[in-house]
């Protein structure tokens, strides 16, 4: 299946059928090669280092940030880095708590099981997760229905981490039982740079440094859109000139992909020129603004929203969300108090 048809927005921040590979071949394998999020990444060190002096497991991490950030990567760091294996699943393919016990009891001592989106874990496989993260042990049921009782089974040293895009969503007491919490911002485009260049020598596509801050200044602050919109340039520059990635060619590239200087796509114009014209600029209450759209709420919240707020383009206020006036100016519509626009 074709990009297009897996994906059809170049700079949606999701995973993606057609990024497998070039996923794992991008992927940094120690903390060194990872770029950027240096609060985490110090942190980490420290906390991987001390619980190697005392020749312990790394203490229970969550990593919290939005899509395409570097969380799974991030998982495998800690993994590699501690020399162990790393185990991987996600809150909505743990159906049922004998799932959870299944996959706890396959691991060995000091591994690393990642649970993606793991605010999305039926509640009932959450509360067998407790026990097990407080005191690697877990209940479960057996006999006959009549004669049902519980018995412990002990497990194996672990270190769980868990990835969110909504802290928020997470029940206190699953939130309150990882020692380790660590926040992923959106990476800056100097970073972003860095990690094109990086995956540009891992792809051996030849590319100077403003072709990798042409790509990166476009690709709202997340890794996973500039890997895949350097590959995308990457066809551009093989077909239509030497296959040397510079400046124009990522303009040119992108242009076509109707991405902006702002790394705005066409979902982005119509989301905030709806505003403008069917709301006077905000305030409109996220349900409203999605039906509007034919989204989901949950979506415009975690895709959509914080690149735009990081660059000032909406700012979120407790009756909904308000176009600034920067926004305007990008669009280039004129501000007009309260009236619409259209
Ligand atoms: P998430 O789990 O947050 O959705 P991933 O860990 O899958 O994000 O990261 C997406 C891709 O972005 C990875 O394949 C990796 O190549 C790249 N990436 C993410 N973070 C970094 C980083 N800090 N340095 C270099 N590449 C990164």
């Amino acid at each position: 299946m074709s990009e297009h048809e897996t994906n059809n927005r170049w700079t949606a921040p999701e995973y993606a059928e057609a990024d497998s590979e070039i996923e794992l071949s991008l992927r940094p394998k120690t903390l060194d090669q990872y770029i950027g999020q240096d609060i985490a990444k110090e942190n980490l060190s420290v906390y991987m280092n001390a619980a190697k002096m005392r020749g312990e497991t790394l203490d229970h991490c969550l990593i919290y940030g939005p899509p395409g950030l570097g969380k799974t990567t991030l998982a495998g760091i800690i993994a590699n880095e501690m020399g162990v294996n790393l185990k991987i699943t996600s809150g909505p393919a743990i159906e049922r708590p004998c799932d959870l016990a299944a996959l706890m009891t396959s691991l060995d001592e000091g591994d690393v099981l990642f649970i993606d989106e793991i605010h999305r874990l039926p509640k009932m496989v959450a509360e067998v997760l407790y026990p097990a993260m407080e005191d690697f042990a877990i209940d479960i049921m057996v006999g006959p229905a009549q004669a049902k009782h519980s018995i412990r089974l002990d497990l194996p040293h672990f270190t769980l981490v868990g990835a969110t895009t909504r802290s928020g969503q997470l029940a206190a007491p699953l939130r309150d039982r990882f020692g380790v919490q660590l926040r992923l911002e959106l990476y800056t485009p100097e970073q972003l740079g860095d990690i094109v260049m990086r995956s540009a020598g891992v792809l051996q596509v030849p590319i100077d440094r403003d072709g990798a801050l042409e790509i990166a200044s476009r690709s709202r602050g997340t890794p996973r859109i500039a890997n895949r919109l350097l590959k995308r340039t990457r066809d551009f520059a093989q077909v239509l000139r030497d296959g040397r990635v510079d400046e124009e060619v990522a303009r040119y590239a992108l242009e076509q992909l109707r991405i902006d200087e702002l790394g705005l796509d066409d979902f982005d114009r119509r989301m905030l020129s709806t505003i403008i014209s069917f709301y006077g600029g905000g305030p409109v209450g996220v349900e409203t603004l999605a039906a509007a759209l034919g989204e989901e709420a949950v979506t415009i919240e975690d895709v959509y929203e914080p690149y735009l707020m990081q660059i000032g383009f909406l700012s979120r206020t407790p009756r909904g969300r308000c176009v600034t006036a920067l926004a305007y100016d990008h669009l280039g519509i004129e501000q007009q108090g309260q009236q619409s626009l259209f």
